[in-house]
């Protein structure tokens, strides 16, 4: 059986046919440009396949509130030309086929459960740490959604005493992602920050403030294992780090047993960065059943 699947970023759409093994038999990437311009151009690729579904892993905002108005779009994302786009509407009339649509976070963390590193878990937090920080969460075996979807790249966490670098986000200056996205590391030290790779202060001060967030996810959400992945992970030396800094900051008051084996606990992603296509096929599978 053949699948439709799309991951929606800001840069690029990845669009590929897969199959029920999370198997990707054909991929094709196109730069985001206008919906006008774009869309057309994906509906073209998946028209050559008998797909029976297709999942849409979108970037965002979106509406995912079964029976909205506006169920299905892009809502008030910074990329203008994409805000208050319905990207589910124009697949499902020019395919027919059932669309499956959730965030691109959690698809990343859906296509882990499924296939990677997850599976067989039911409480699993995966969060991307790029140009902009995203989370995903499963909880009881379901991908959270709630009154929108979660936003944890935004949840406000304690300075590090000594620290007034005023953080990058356009909302709230030091949340998370105004402190630790590729962005903030780059204003801060004012150099990429892969090219600062070699200094240690930064994946220091960094490992701090990523913990910081993952303690509150840990003392919320309960997750049996964490999932970090995107661009500034590629950095390996913040998994030691940040294994450490959480053991600390938890400061022993939760006895369980994925605690005691941090190197399990707190990963990089495990589908060679095809974890967020994967789960787009998936999100296809389920909106097929
Ligand atoms: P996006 O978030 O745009 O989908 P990425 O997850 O690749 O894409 O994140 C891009 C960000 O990650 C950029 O800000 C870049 O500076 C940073 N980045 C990319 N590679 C590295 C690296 N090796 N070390 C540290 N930061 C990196
Ligand atoms: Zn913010």
């Amino acid at each position: 059986m053949l699948y439709g699947a799309l991951e929606a970023g800001g840069t690029k759409m990845v669009c590929a046919i897969g199959d029920e093994h999370g198997h990707i038999a054909e991929r094709a990437v196109f730069p985001t440009r206008t919906p006008s311009v774009t869309i057309p151009q994906m509906i073209d690729f998946y028209k050559s396949y008998e797909i029976e579904a297709i999942g849409i892993a979108c970037f965002g905002p979106i509406d995912l509130i079964p029976g909205s108005a506006t169920y299905g779009y892009i809502t008030s994302t910074p990329k203008l030309e994409w805000r208050n786009t319905d990207i589910v509407g124009p697949f499902a009339d020019a395919l027919g086929v059932p669309v499956g649509f959730d965030t691109d976070v959690n698809g990343s963390l859906l296509g882990e459960v499924t296939w990677g590193c997850a599976r067989g878990l039911q409480d699993v937090v995966y969060i991307t740490i790029g140009t902009g920080v995203g989370g995903g969460v499963m909880s009881g075996g379901r991908l959270v959604h709630g009154m929108l979807h979660p936003e944890l790249g935004h949840m406000l966490i304690p300075r590090k005493a000594g620290d007034d670098h005023p953080g990058i986000c356009p909302y709230h200056g030091d949340c998370l992602e105004g402190l630790v996205s590729g962005p903030s590391i780059e204003r801060r030290y004012g150099i990429k920050a892969a090219e600062l790779a070699e200094r240690p202060e930064v994946w220091e001060l960094e490992a701090y403030y990523i913990s910081e967030a993952l303690v509150n996810l840990i003392l919320t959400l309960s997750p049996q294992k964490i999932i970090l992945g995107g661009g500034v992970m590629h950095q390996e030396q913040l998994f030691a780090l940040i294994r450490t800094d959480v053991t600390r900051m938890l400061g022993d008051y939760i006895q369980a047993g994925p605690l005691n084996d941090m190197e399990s606990f707190i990963v990089p992603p495990s589908l060679n960065d095809d974890q967020g296509i994967m789960g787009a096929v998936k999100l296809a599978m389920e909106a097929h059943i």
